[in-house]
């Protein structure tokens, strides 16, 4: 099978000046001034309303009122399924080319004509700025959607050995029921994504995403219908997530999770799945993505300005409200105080502000309760002996969300922020004897009940090898000599074991593998 080659969608610029900078601000105002739009829940490809309806504020600017979106209950949980089911036979049967023309059609879409306003979404009612929307809404959904179809049709190429006499087939079916989508505010590529992994495999979806991410969710449903995607195949409902959870864990045709969020709501959610093992028709399969307490770990042979560098940016690009940001740092004290001196330097240019400026490269965090948890840390901190802030610490609500990137210094490799997940702009720091860097390996291994991403950060050889092999299950993503963030899809595949999730590696085959369920087919003649 030849599909259209698949590359990294080039990400744009917007440099001060250039056209496109002025017509992406201009559709952020255009759609920061429009009146409060109504986001309905897409069921069957109907727009359904209800008299629940709930605000959309930017985190920048909450008292903003961008739109409404319509709660929904029990029985929109129930029509979903149901939509989700009718659609399921013809869109299953469906020639996978036909599939795979869907989402391409949708990334070209989104390269091309819904870019500003995805991008614009994304900064409105997330508040990504422009370089980190264009990261995710644009480039990284784009991808993601290409990149899987050259993953799918590579595996139905797979096909067993035939002899004379014999014809083997290896058949891709889908999954025999619906999958239910359950995905996080933090990235919109994720969202997308989440939907479209298994739809394109040929199962149906009921997508719950993340209530502080309906604003560009609803921008991913436009795509998707103006790129031809039929009525039913991927439904989107705004409804709590217990009632949610409640109707769909019950139902006889769930036949998989594609979850991104918490690792408390995915330990929940699977022990719900087990409890109703007995009514389900198939196994169902499980795919998280979940926590992450990433760590980068120098080598007293790491080039000091690397190690500042990978930790401003690992640690506080997104606002650190990244599964994958650096969020716990072990620097050896031979290089701490060129490595101190010089990030502290660098954070002196970050400026903070709202996205619509594309000079602030720190906006704000996604609500309130995101922004009462992490200044909570904060203030915890500043009460502790064993721990220093030696940057950051301030925080203001009054507008919008706003938390200064914050660095912790701690004398204890067990402090609490060396070990909790924050998700947000706040790192903490261990300075480690040099001559300790065996034991400090071990300390990186065994100090977190997570193991999504982490760096090494050294030019000794010997000692990068020592940290590839003394971390080899500390983290699903390993990154020598960079930040622990910012994996690409089709260049390194994405996920973490232990407390972080199934380890899938979203923009994967590994991941499509999920959504399928193979028939052997033997013929003879
Ligand atoms: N894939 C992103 C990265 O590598 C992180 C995604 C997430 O936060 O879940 O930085």
């Amino acid at each position: 099978f030849k599909v259209p080659e698949a590359i990294n969608e080039p990400v744009n610029a917007y440099a001060p000046g250039c056209e496109k900078r002025a017509s992406l601000l201009n559709k952020y105002k255009e759609m920061y001034n429009q009146a409060p739009i109504d986001v309905p829940m897409y069921i069957g490809g109907e727009e359904v309303r209800t008299d629940d309806k709930r605000p959309m504020n930017p985190p920048h600017d909450h008292k903003k009122v961008l739109g409404h979106f319509n709660y929904g209950d029990k029985s929109h949980v129930e029509a979903a399924i149901d939509a989700a089911l009718n659609a399921r036979l013809e869109w299953s049967e469906l020639p996978w080319e036909q599939r795979a023309s869907v989402f391409l059609k949708a990334a070209d879409l989104i390269a091309g004509p819904f870019r500003n306003e995805i991008n614009a979404a994304t900064m409105l009612g997330q508040s990504k700025n422009l370089m980190q929307t264009e990261i995710d809404a644009a480039c990284e959904l784009i991808d993601f959607l290409r990149f899987n179809v050259k993953f799918m049709t590579d595996m139905y190429k797979e096909q067993p050995i035939s002899s004379p006499g014999m014809w083997n087939r290896t058949e891709y079916r889908a999954l025999e029921g619906f999958i239910f989508a359950i995905t996080p505010f933090n990235f919109t590529a994720i969202a997308g994504n989440l939907c479209a992994a298994p739809a394109m495999m040929g199962n149906v979806v009921v997508w719950k995403p993340a209530e502080t991410q309906v604003y560009s969710a609803e921008v991913i449903m436009k795509v998707f219908k103006a790129a031809g995607l039929p009525d039913g195949v991927i439904n989107m409902i705004t409804v709590d997530g217990p009632t949610a959870g409640d109707v769909v864990f019950n139902h006889k045709d769930f036949s998989g999770l594609h979850f991104t969020g918490s690792t408390g709501v995915f330990r929940h959610l699977w022990k719900e799945i087990g409890m109703n093992l007995d009514k389900y028709r198939t196994y169902p399969r499980i795919v998280g993505e979940t926590g992450g307490k990433d760590f980068i770990v120098a080598h007293k042979s790491a080039v000091p300005k690397q190690v500042s560098t990978a930790i401003a940016r690992g640690a506080f690009e997104f606002q650190g409200q990244k599964c994958s940001a650096a969020s716990r740092v072990y620097v050896p004290n031979n290089i701490w105080a060129e490595v101190k001196e010089d990030l502290v330097a660098q954070m002196s240019t970050f400026k903070m502000g709202s996205p619509e400026d594309p000079s602030n490269f720190i906006t704000a965090v996604i609500d309130e309760r995101a922004f009462d948890k992490i200044a909570g840390y904060i203030d915890f901190i500043k009460e502790q002996n064993d721990a220093e802030i030696i940057a950051g610490g301030n925080y203001d609500k009054s507008v919008g969300y706003f938390i200064e990137p914050t660095v912790v210094v701690t004398s204890n490799p067990n402090f609490r922020t060396m070990e909790e997940e924050i998700f947000g702009p706040v790192v903490t720091i261990y300075v480690y004897d040099a001559e300790d860097f065996d034991a400090t390996l071990k300390l990186v291994d065994e100090t977190s009940e997570y193991a999504l991403t982490g760096s090494i950060l050294a030019q000794d050889r010997y000692a990068i090898n020592k940290a590839v092999v003394a971390l080899r299950n500390a983290a699903g993503n390993f990154y020598i000599n960079d930040k622990p963030t910012g994996a690409v899809v089709g260049q390194q595949p994405f996920g973490g074991a232990r407390g972080s999730g199934t380890n899938d590696k979203a923009g994967a085959a590994m991941n499509l593998m999920r959504w399928i369920s193979a028939r052997t087919i033997k013929e003879t003649f």
